[in-house]
């Protein structure tokens, strides 16, 4: 039963084949054998997994169940969980009990999810690969020795491992989709405003999204539903209907237009992957979409803008963290001075230190206009430039990612050589438009992912086109092989 899709277990809970309780167990079980080997979890709940289990069977068998109801999922560990460790990947959080639930986490909480626990993540979702956490990397599940994206890449590997069945994440220039693509899963980033970021630790809070990751679109779809929703808690929450996705995705693909933009299939990108790639697409052409090319013409200027404005933004929202609320502090601080010092040297790790370094001396009063503003004006010619192309097209389809998943540690001394790596999915958080990113094929023994882009508001589209993609393939139903004498 672990290795069915989310969309499958539902369907099996609602026809009495399994229970919640006898699922969650199961999943529990195999976490305890492979979890050493992968490292997909901050933190584990399995009593508490145990006793929303019970009650999710108890909830289904007064006829009261949601298609989520008993389904266990795990939640990145950027969500605040009332009661339960919430250590955003870093140290400086290792002793943060969180005393509420983020939005999304009620959510799932009130059509009776089970939550499995807490995913690993890059400190404070900085980073591509996860292994700047606190808490060490988290292992590909492809290849051991491998990364597996980031930053949500312990759920990215808790899907691909079996040990969810579909996982919360969170995005603000990649990180549902580059782990998505690394794991060979789907997940999506929403458009900016359609899931509340109330109780998710802010990075850059106008480019954060979160987001459902799993193994196919279907069970996004599903989950999406419950995520997605107006929150007043959020000022930057959209007040929309959100649709039944999961009932839209039967509809035709006959005639949709998709653009390739063509700055997407240049240099830098590795030919194997642009081959999975174009291949995807003609299956689309063969299921009636119609194939153009098009230009994104400012894609190279979209990493030096997120570059400013994510630390910027970064480097405010972090200053909260100084020793006196909550978190980790000092000993024996001699003054004010020294307590904010010494807590934030020891409780920041080298990739978070130097993105506040970075975003305090583009807000500095000299620096403002040379950097900061000139990246916001980048940043709304990049928008302008997606609004242009999705004139023409309805969606813009291209990879995931330029490169494979590379060997742990090949990139941790070259900062800038992992930011060029979010070269196709960062422009779409400047813009805030959704995207998703959906298995398409394997070089070497390792996933590929197939990005789609649509505009506002239009994940249906997206979550339709990838699911009709799906029906005609089954590379988001491979498994990796793991085994518990601890191979590969
Ligand atoms: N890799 C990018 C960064 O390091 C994006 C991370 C994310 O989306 N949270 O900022």
């Amino acid at each position: 039963m672990l290795n069915k899709t989310l969309t499958e277990q539902s369907q099996a809970l609602a026809k009495g084949e399994v229970s919640s309780l006898e699922l969650t167990q199961a999943y529990i079980q195999r976490i305890n054998q492979l979890e050493p080997q992968v490292n997909a979890f901050i933190s584990q709940t399995p009593e508490q997994a145990l006793a929303q289990a019970k009650a999710a069977d108890e909830r289904r068998a007064k006829g009261d169940a949601h298609a989520l109801t008993g389904i266990p999922l795990a939640h990145k560990d950027i969500f605040c969980t009332q009661g339960v460790r919430t250590s955003c990947g870093s140290k400086m959080l290792d002793n943060f009990i969180a005393p509420y639930n983020a939005t999304v986490i009620e959510r799932f909480n009130a059509v009776g999810a089970v939550s499995l626990g807490k995913t690993n993540l890059d400190e404070f979702a900085m980073g591509s690969s996860t292994e700047s956490s606190f808490y060490g990397p988290t292992r590909n599940p492809w290849q051991l020795d491998r990364v597996p994206g980031g930053s949500s890449g312990g759920a990215a590997a808790a899907i691909a491992a079996n040990f969810a069945a579909g996982a919360t994440g969170t995005d603000t220039g990649g990180s549902i989709r580059q782990p998505a693509a690394f794991c060979g899963i789907s997940g999506i980033k929403p458009t900016y405003g359609r899931v509340s970021r109330w109780g998710m630790i802010a990075y850059g809070s106008s480019l954060d999204q979160g987001g459902p990751m799993a193994k196919s679109c279907s069970d996004l779809a599903l989950m999406l539903e419950v995520m997605a929703s107006f929150d007043a808690k959020d000022s930057t929450s959209v007040d929309q209907p959100v649709p039944a996705y999961s009932q839209g995705l039967t509809q035709s693909i006959k005639g949709l237009r998709i653009g390739l933009p063509k700055e997407y299939f240049g240099e830098g990108l590795d030919p194997r992957i642009a081959d999975q790639v174009q291949a995807a697409v003609k299956t689309l052409e063969t299921q009636g979409a119609i194939i153009k090319e098009i230009s994104l013409p400012l894609t190279h200027l979209a990493i030096p803008a997120y570059y400013i404005i994510a630390p910027a933004e970064a480097s405010t929202n972090l200053s909260r963290y100084d020793g006196v609320k909550f978190g980790h502090r000092c000993d024996n601080p001699k003054d004010l001075q020294d307590l904010y010092l010494r807590t934030r040297q020891q409780g920041f790790g080298t990739e978070v230190k130097r993105r506040i370094l970075i975003g305090t001396y583009a807000l500095s009063a000299g620096y403002y206009d040379a950097y900061y503003r000139k990246a916001q004006q980048l940043r709304r010619m990049i928008k302008n430039d997606f609004a242009a192309a999705l004139q023409e097209v309805d969606v813009i389809a291209g990879p995931a990612t330029p490169n494979l998943p590379w060997t742990l540690g090949a990139k941790s001394q070259d900062p800038v050589a992992m930011y060029l790596e979010d070269l196709y999915t960062i422009a779409v958080n400047l813009a805030g438009l959704p995207g998703m990113s959906v298995p398409c094929g394997f070089v070497d023994g390792l996933p590929v992912g197939l990005q789609l882009i649509g505009n506002y508001f239009q994940e249906q589209q997206l979550l339709t086109l990838g699911h009709q993609y799906q029906l005609q393939s089954d590379w988001h139903l491979q498994q990796p092989e793991l085994s518990t004498s601890g191979g590969n």
